[in-house]
């Protein structure tokens, strides 16, 4: 049985140029402000583009612009485990606070979740070079642990992601910059791919 990715772009994209979620957003730096929900969208887009170049499937629980509720994107979810159990999710998002770096995020305690995050922050701190990478190993692993609605609702495992500090002046221009997009959705559709033919 191959376990599949269901894809999850956190808060509301833009519908004609309106920002569909409060807050969640960078500061007005250089290159603008960065709306988090649109860089969330720009990585599941490139995700799922290069899943069907390499005709592995996924489910995308959010695929609208309006911001879809925490609610229905678990009943989604817990919908499609009905239909199929060997499932996982990937939510992304990007971070803000006065951090620096990126961060992934399981339920608490040991669950199936914890080896999905440990393949993919491998992979990331290797293929991100330069960028800090925000581990927690107190209890053996890179992932950090909090209990998010979207982790730990839905029936199958889950794991958060956080790409970047929006209000970080060196990790927003990454965020902003196609190359740094690039690095991580090869990375990200690596660990996807593996996940999938385990
Ligand atoms: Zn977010």
């Amino acid at each position: 049985m191959s376990k599949t990715v269901i894809l999850d772009n956190g808060h509301g994209g833009l519908i004609n140029g309106v920002y569909q979620t409060a807050g969640k957003r960078s500061p007005m730096y250089s290159k603008g402000v960065l709306f988090e929900g649109m860089f969330n969208r720009c990585v599941i887009n490139r995700i799922k583009e290069e899943l069907d170049r390499l005709s592995i499937p996924y489910y995308h629980i959010s695929p609208e612009d309006r911001d879809v509720s925490l609610g229905a994107r678990v009943t989604r979810s817990n919908n499609i485990f009905r239909d199929n159990n060997d499932t996982w999710i990937l939510s992304i998002h990007a971070n803000a606070g006065g951090g620096k770096g990126v961060e992934g995020f399981t339920t608490v305690g040991d669950t199936g979740s914890d080896p999905i995050g440990e393949v993919i922050l491998t992979n990331l701190e290797k293929d991100l070079r330069g960028q800090r990478m925000r581990f927690d190993k107190s209890d053996g692993d890179k992932d950090k642990e909090f209990n998010y609605y979207i982790l730990r609702k839905p029936k199958m495992s889950a794991f958060l992601l956080e790409c970047g500090f929006m209000d970080n002046i060196s990790d927003y221009n990454n965020l902003w910059d196609r190359d740094y997009l690039d690095v991580l959705v090869k990375s990200l559709v690596k660990s996807i791919v593996h996940v999938y033919n385990k």
